[in-house]
């Protein structure tokens, strides 16, 4: 794979509304976050979320590490990591585990300790195999 058409990778972040009555889910895209006038808001009960610079802070450091994963994507492809296991060893490609699985991110946002779920959109459906 080559670097052209770099695009910005596409990182959604969500989390259960904190709204005990409510509970959906709210979404937004990870690189809204890092502006300070930012507001997540549930579609559900339109309650809205601010963030403080904390937590902007990790969320914007997230997506510079998404995208640093991002550069070194060709690198990352020719690198396995080696799981033995009772009767093998499974080789898992370094992309596959930092791009491909969907990561939970357990951050603390409201004075409470929030489970928020990334998605993080492949570069290009053939990237990996
Ligand atoms: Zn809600």
């Amino acid at each position: 794979m080559t670097a052209v058409g770099k695009k910005e990778p596409k990182a959604q972040i969500d989390f259960n509304c904190l709204n005990s009555d409510c509970g959906a889910v709210v979404k937004f895209n990870l690189s809204d976050a890092a502006d300070p006038d930012f507001q997540a808001v549930c579609h559900e009960c339109h309650a809205t979320y601010e963030f403080d610079a904390q937590l902007r802070d990790k969320l914007t450091r997230m997506l510079n590490l998404i995208k640093a994963i991002r550069e070194a994507e060709d690198i990352l492809g020719d690198a396995n990591v080696s799981v033995a296991t009772a009767h093998d060893e499974v080789h898992i490609p370094y992309s596959l585990l930092l791009t491909r699985l969907n990561s939970v991110i357990t951050l603390e946002f409201a004075n409470r300790h929030v489970d928020f779920h990334l998605w993080i959109e492949p570069s290009s459906p053939d990237t990996f195999r």
